[in-house]
């Protein structure tokens, strides 16, 4: 079997590999050739750490395995990352073991590469501010990927503590982009893209905040009772997402379900607009809101194509098992 170390996967993939593994995996999950394992994710009673697995199959692909970690809180103070991850590909027709992969950098970058996808596709063609709500460790990530999307002239940004904006001004200068520093009403009134990305358990946008017209990417929430848009939001736009089962569940949408506010029917898949079935942005007034949960077959896209570049230029390292 193969080992692509954590170390290599910055020199082997780009955001666009990425990014072409992300789009194609949702358009396959909408065709039902592939589709994602139920979720396991436990508070192991030690380090107070939540450990999990999130798995599935792409039967176009051969795509077989699963991401495994979590999130280990004091793992900071020992210099190490508190999101670790690993991801171990299986070979579809043997069930043997075919690769295991740093899962760490793959995972901000597939999570970039989900709302980048849904600009892609939901954004209007003359979008020319960003707005960022939200500036961690993923934030420049998702802020990196969008900006390749359309030719934005400005980002808008604000967080909950505005000293760590300077992390997203610094993306924006590398690009000669110019960032501003907002509140949130001046976010809504200026951006034609918000993106979310925050740990937040209480809406921190309003609906009366966002304009029409604009395209939201909500990725922070991915747990139950994360929320970081007030649910109104999500009757007042058309929803879309990468998987409804986890959207209604521990998505942005499960507080606008839980309401009555929408239904599940009222959500639509991003691959099924990506492969021309459903509709995606209809109208320049229309709000769209897509709802980015994570899936594991994005990581087994990612992580596919990350042991590929790494066959080809000879770097995976070879082990007997
Ligand atoms: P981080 O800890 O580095 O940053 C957390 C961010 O959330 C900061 O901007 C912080 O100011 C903000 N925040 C925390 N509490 C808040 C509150 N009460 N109100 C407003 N803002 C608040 O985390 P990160 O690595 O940047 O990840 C951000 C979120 O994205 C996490 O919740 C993580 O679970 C989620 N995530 C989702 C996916 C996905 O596929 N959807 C993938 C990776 C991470």
């Amino acid at each position: 079997m193969l080992i692509v170390p954590e170390h290599l996967i910055a020199d082997l993939i780009s955001a666009q590999d990425c990014f072409s593994a992300v789009e194609q995996v949702f358009a396959a999950m909408a065709r039902d050739t592939a589709y994602n394992f139920p979720v396991i994710r436990e508070a192991i009673g030690h380090a107070d750490a939540l450990y999990g697995f999130k798995s599935g199959f792409d039967r176009e692909s051969l795509a077989l395995g699963l991401k495994s970690g979590g999130f280990w809180p004091r793992n900071a103070d020992k210099g190490l990352t508190n999101h670790q991850s690993t991801i171990f590909l299986f070979d579809a027709d043997t069930g043997r073991c075919r690769a295991v992969v740093g899962g760490n950098l793959l995972t901000a970058l597939r999570t970039a590469a989900a709302s980048a996808v849904s600009i892609r596709h939901l954004a209007r063609a003359d979008a020319r501010v960003l707005g960022m709500i939200g500036a961690g460790h993923q934030s420049t990530f998702q802020l990196r990927a969008a900006l390749d999307q359309r030719p934005f002239d400005k980002v808008v940004g604000w967080n909950l503590n505005p000293a760590d904006l300077d992390r997203l001004a610094k993306v924006a200068s590398e690009r000669g982009i110019p960032f501003q520093a907002v509140d949130l009403d001046q976010l809504g009134a200026q951006a034609d893209v918000i993106i979310t990305i925050t740990s937040s358990f209480a809406p921190i946008l309003q609906a009366a905040q966002v304009r029409p017209g604009t395209h939201l990417a909500c990725m922070g929430t991915d747990t139950k009772g994360k929320q970081e848009v007030e649910a109104a939001l999500l009757a007042k736009a058309s929803v879309f997402t990468d998987e409804v089962a986890q959207s209604v569940t521990i998505g942005e949408a499960q507080h606008a379900v839980a309401q009555g506010l929408i239904a599940d029917g009222d959500i639509t898949q991003i691959g099924a607009v990506i492969n021309g079935e459903r509709p995606g942005r209809v109208s320049d007034d229309q709000i769209t809101l897509f709802d980015g949960t994570g899936v594991g077959l994005q990581d087994l896209a990612v992580a596919s194509a990350a042991v590929d570049l790494a066959v080809e230029r000879g770097v995976a390292i070879k082990i007997q098992i």
